[in-house]
């Protein structure tokens, strides 16, 4: 069964197991077939106080809709304000990592030029051989690690921007989104913005990643409107 928020995008919040769709279909006395949408807890085998776990398609939408609608900000001007306050966040984080990855680059310049002047002092012979071996081997273990940091430098996609902030514009049309459309631009957008998607009897919970998890928060942020995030 392939229904669009199944296959994993929920897990059961009562015993963990995957959120499965299921589709059952009914013969109408007067001919022809009714199709009811479920999703379920896939777990065929649970505890005894594990409560039945079944909402109907459209009402597990509703849900979402209304939980998503929560990230809708009150009107343009906070709109704006976020929006540039998330283009400068990554700006800021861009430009640290640029500023560690020079300052790594110059250090393995500066090595590089000191076992240059290592070698010709020992080929000149102003130092023993006993010296040169222990001032090479220190400066190739700095070299090396100073070489694996900026492999390992972390550097901000441009395309993961792109899609905080694709997200983020979305996120305020949601409202707006009619139940049964775009149920597989959904299933992305609950993808990128959460973390965890749980699903109880009656509550559904969508753990949001960051900026999201603030933006959910509203109130909050317009008090504090102005700061720098
Ligand atoms: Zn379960």
């Amino acid at each position: 069964m392939n229904l669009p928020l199944a296959g994993g995008l929920f897990i059961c919040e009562h015993c963990g197991a995957m959120i499965t769709g299921e589709r059952i279909k009914r013969k109408l006395k007067g001919g022809g077939v009714r199709v009811h949408d479920y999703y379920r807890c896939a777990n065929n085998y649970p505890e005894d106080d594990h409560p039945s776990v079944r909402w109907r398609a459209d009402d597990l939408e509703d849900a979402i809709i209304a939980d998503l609608s929560k990230l809708k900000m009150p009107d343009e001007e906070v709109v704006e304000w976020f929006r540039s306050s998330l283009q400068s966040a990554f700006a800021e984080i861009s430009d640290l990592q640029r500023n560690q990855r020079i300052a790594l680059a110059k250090r393995q310049t500066e090595l590089t030029n000191k076992n240059d002047r290592l070698l010709n002092a020992f080929l000149a012979g102003s130092i023993d051989e006993p010296t040169f071996n222990a001032k090479l081997a220190a400066l190739r273990d700095e070299l090396a690690q100073v070489e694996q940091s900026l492999g390992e430098a972390p550097s901000l996609d441009p395309a993961d921007v792109r899609a905080a902030l694709a997200v983020f514009e979305f996120s305020q049309k949601i409202p707006k989104i009619r139940r049964g459309s775009k149920m597989l631009e959904k299933r992305r957008i609950l993808e990128t913005l959460s973390l965890n998607r749980m699903l109880g009897d009656v509550s559904l919970v969508i753990e949001k990643r960051k900026p999201f998890d603030e933006l959910a928060k509203r109130p909050e942020i317009q008090l504090s409107r102005g700061d720098t995030i």
